[in-house]
């Protein structure tokens, strides 16, 4: 099929060969989490023992090594074919198991494999394999953007040993009922600053409550539900500063950047998913003795939908390549804050053309199919639901998504 994407890395040719493997499988069990609104715990067994869920963790800890931005969305892309919900959720679970592999890297080399401060890194990426972590990431907030959490973690001492505290609600927590622990974002004040710390925590710990009250349109298998910290202890090592609280910082903004255009991944997935439901349709089904793929108005549409669905891989491929090429570039010295900036804007451009771009195609298959795409036993109606999830993911919805594109253009570099 045109423009579409393939993994450019061995590790990517692993991990996307072993996602191909799971499409049929999550397919079959995808309408069922739909209806009962629960997410499917046999996906995340099979990411488990195919290993997509230690995709980041380097090989010589049992994991596959990769590395790739490019084929990671390849991967995602390819699972949510199957099922979106579960696509999109151990997406949030690669993300932060890619910036510990990273630190784990980073301390072998500086400060070789059998440091004890590198062995500490390589503990949790081992705990993935195991299947003993599992992490979700929540930024969201009701009544704020991702930039000011008012979520809050103060200094307290408890047992006899430094720590924090944390309260506040976080909304969208993706995968939260079944995860082991929650990566998230607060603010906090004290004399060394209004900062925004990133805080890990067991989902066991006390005062971590999870709302059970997810319950929406579509992704309904992805379990993000709310969660309530409530004096919830944070002990020191769970706790790390990002920068000042409001503004944007290199490193959260390659951070947001990377992690979330590989979102966009599932998004071109239901796309694929619903324009290869409607050809496998039209190319059996017949009225008035007319094959429907023999009919006119039928093959222009098909074409307008194939014509849509190759921009979405083509654009959404090259900002992968792009952020490869980016780590790349930096993988030595740091990026100044004009070229996080241009990484962003980037990532806006896939998310506009292949988010619009993956809702006209499911629409389009809907047109297509007409009223049996509509009902709610075909798959299509769910693809048609998970879909308009896209545009609306953080950072930038699209009443702001254009403008911030605008400023970056424009040599005007918003720090907030
Ligand atoms: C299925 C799903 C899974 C998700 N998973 C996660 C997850 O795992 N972790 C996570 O952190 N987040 C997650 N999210 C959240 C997602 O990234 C977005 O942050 C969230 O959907 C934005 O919510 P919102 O549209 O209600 O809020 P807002 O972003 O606040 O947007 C509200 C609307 O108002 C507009 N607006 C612009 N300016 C203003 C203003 N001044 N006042 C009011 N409104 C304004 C916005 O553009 C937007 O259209 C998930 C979302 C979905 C749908």
């Amino acid at each position: 099929m045109s423009f579409e994407l393939t993994p450019r890395t061995a590790p990517g040719v692993s991990v996307v060969g072993a996602a191909e493997s799971l499409v049929e499988p999550f397919a079959g069990r995808a309408e069922a989490a739909d209806v009962e609104n629960e997410m499917c715990r046999q996906n995340f067994d099979d990411l488990l023992a195919s290993g997509i869920s230690s995709a980041f963790v380097p090989e010589e800890l049992g994991g596959f090594g990769l590395e790739s931005i490019h084929d990671w969305i390849v991967a995602i892309a390819t699972l949510a074919r199957g099922d979106a919900s579960t696509a999109i959720a151990i997406t949030m679970h690669h993300a932060i198991g890619r910036r510990m592999a990273q630190a784990y890297s980073l301390a072998k080399t500086d400060l070789g494999p059998d440091d004890e401060r590198t062995n500490n890194l390589a503990e949790p990426l081992r705990k993935m394999v195991a299947g003993e972590m599992l992490i979700c990431a929540t930024a969201t907030e009701a009544g704020t953007d991702n930039l000011h959490p008012v979520t809050e973690v103060v200094r307290h001492r408890q047992d006899d040993r430094d720590g924090w505290r944390i309260n506040g609600r976080k909304i969208f927590v993706t995968m939260s009922p079944i995860a082991t622990h929650v990566s998230t974002v607060a603010r906090v004040r004290d004399d060394d600053g209004d900062d925004m710390a990133n805080i890990v925590l067991p989902m066991d710990t006390p005062g971590l409550i999870p709302q059970n009250d997810w319950d929406a349109l579509g992704m309904r298998g992805s379990g993000s539900q709310s969660v309530v910290f409530k004096d919830a202890w944070v002990p020191e090592s769970a706790f790390g500063r990002m920068g000042p609280w409001g503004k944007w910082s290199l490193q959260y903004l390659e951070f947001r950047a990377i992690a979330n255009i590989v979102l966009v991944g599932a998004f071109l997935g239901i796309a694929e998913a619903a324009h290869d439901i409607a050809l496998e349709k039209l190319l059996t089904r017949s009225r008035v003795g007319q094959l429907a793929a023999e009919q006119s108005g039928i093959q222009n549409l098909v074409g307008e939908m194939a014509l849509e669905l190759a921009q979405c891989r083509a654009v959404l491929g090259a900002a992968g390549v792009e952020m490869d090429a980016y780590c790349e570039r930096h993988s030595t010295s740091a990026a100044s804050m004009e070229d996080a900036h241009g990484l962003m804007s980037d990532y806006q451009a896939a998310k506009w053309t292949v988010n619009r771009g993956a809702i006209g195609v499911v629409s389009k298959a809907m047109d297509l199919l007409g009223g049996a795409g509509y009902t709610n036993s075909d798959a299509l109606a769910r693809l048609y639901r998970d879909v308009r999830a896209g545009p609306f993911m953080q950072p930038f919805g699209p009443a702001e998504l254009r403008e911030y594109v605008g400023q970056v253009t424009l040599g005007q570099y918003p720090d907030s």
